[in-house]
């Protein structure tokens, strides 16, 4: 048996979705255990490509089961979307290979609503949202204002709850942002045409969890976005509003008595940052638009271009240690191809102190990076299937920053197909299975 979180060490994006999707087939469940719409993993294989926001990214995988846990923003209407696009690329989603947790708590409409109206009131002082409601949801969760997915199965009980809270909430959207309240005709509308759609998948997947552990299954648990977007150990206010760390997974999960096996953290070869807050190593100009074109980054759920920079070592060391990462994916090592020296950001100097360590986020804005410059390798990898097929200048790169994040890098990427990827044996036991 084995328990195994997949989890971003940087700001989102590093490409966690293609890992999960290559790594299921040695697992049997996989869990999804914080977030919600607010970010896309992005997954090709045989039936196409997609950008999963809710879906575990084992969802292809037949034999697989897929699990929704009590720590996600539960959207029922995205989700019920997304569901939609998969079956119709001919994915079956059975209540036997995606089980909803019932006590994942209902993101509600009311908070895509305020979302917006939030960003809209701070203007230049925005965070920066993806406005799919995730802020207002998680503050709402922890104020017990929204809803048990398992209450729909008490639909009396349901239609009272929902009154009290669109209540207490039309307050806020009317009386403050001078918004339209919400009656219930329109949540009926909403619970008939969503959450009546994926209430056939909810049940209590604590207890599936648990009888899964019992029988030794393999259970893979899969993260979003990264360590330097987690609530408590990111950027704030930059940050996301729940626990991206891997820590989180028993929690968020359904099973608390989960031991973590394995951390595999997934690490970009270079930096990028979606949204607002501050971002050290962010590159401008023409070496910037280069490398944006290079890696395609543009945001996986809003279209959005992301800001790029060289790999920011300084806060991939910290993601490592905060992650507690066992060894690391590094991902898109095929898009540095086209440089002839490719930057490193080793150091920040900050006060005028050279410095390894990653700041408390307030000191951010005052941080310069330190910038090294390794020799690139230019030609193609994106073929290459074995460690030593590699460029010597592809494996310095590679080696030097396992050395200066002191942890394993067991599997190379280098292109966004299931197959594209090197195993490199560092003596971690995922190399052999
Ligand atoms: P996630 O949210 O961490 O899963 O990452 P995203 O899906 O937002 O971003 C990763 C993007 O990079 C997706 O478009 C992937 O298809 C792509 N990708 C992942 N690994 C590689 C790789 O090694 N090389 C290239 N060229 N693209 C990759």
């Amino acid at each position: 048996m084995s328990n195994c979180v997949i989890a971003g060490i940087n700001w989102g994006d590093e490409g966690k979705g293609r890992m999960v999707d290559l790594l299921t087939e040695k697992y049997d469940v996989v869990v999804r255990y914080q977030g919600g719409g607010n970010a896309g993993h992005t997954v090709i294989n045989e039936y196409g490509k997609f950008a999963l926001h809710l879906l575990p990214s084992g969802i292809f995988r037949e034999g697989v089961v897929n699990v929704l846990g009590n720590g996600v923003a539960l959207d029922p209407e995205n989700l019920w979307k997304e569901m939609q696009t998969v079956m119709s690329e001919g994915v079956a989603l059975t209540p036997d290979n995606l089980k909803i947790s019932d006590r994942a708590s209902l993101l509600l409409p009311w908070h895509r609503d305020l979302d917006e109206l939030e960003e809209q009131r701070l203007q230049d002082k925005k965070y920066g949202s993806t406005k799919q409601g995730i802020a207002p949801f998680y503050s709402d969760k922890y104020q017990k204002k929204t809803i048990l997915a398992g209450e729909l199965f008490y639909p009396d009980e349901l239609r009272s709850h929902i009154a009290d809270i669109m209540g207490w909430k039309n307050l806020t959207l009317t009386k403050i942002y001078g918004s339209q309240p919400y009656t219930m005709e329109s949540i009926d509308k909403w619970i008939d045409e969503f959450c009546e759609k994926i209430k056939p998948y909810i049940c209590d997947t604590g207890t599936f969890l648990k009888e899964a552990q019992a029988q030794g299954k393999n259970i893979l648990f899969e993260a979003q976005l990264g360590s330097l977007r987690d609530l408590d150990y990111g950027i704030y206010p930059y940050t996301t509003s729940s626990n991206t760390t891997a820590a989180y997974a028993p929690i968020g999960s359904g099973l608390p008595s989960a031991k973590l096996s394995d951390v595999i953290g997934v690490v970009k070869a270079y930096s990028t940052c979606v949204g607002e807050g501050p971002f050290v190593c962010e590159m401008f100009g023409e070496a910037a638009d280069k490398l944006r074109e290079a890696g395609n980054e543009y945001g996986a759920k809003t279209g959005r271009p992301r800001r790029v920079g060289p790999l920011d070592l300084v806060a991939t060391k910290y993601g490592v240690e905060v992650q507690a990462a066992t060894e690391i994916a590094l991902t898109k090592l095929d898009v540095l191809s086209y440089l002839e020296k490719i930057p490193v950001c080793t150091h920040y100097e900050v006060d005028g102190q050279l410095t390894d360590r990653f700041p408390f986020p307030a000191a951010l804005a005052g941080a310069q990076p330190v910038v090294e410059y390794l020799d690139g390798w230019q030609k193609d990898i994106s073929h290459i299937r074995q460690w030593d097929k590699l460029p010597q200048e592809a494996k310095a790169y590679v080696e030097f920053v396992e050395k200066s994040i002191g942890c394993p890098i067991t599997y190379v990427s280098v292109g966004p197909e299931r197959d594209s990827i090197i195993y490199r044996n560092t003596g971690r036991k995922n190399y052999d299975r």
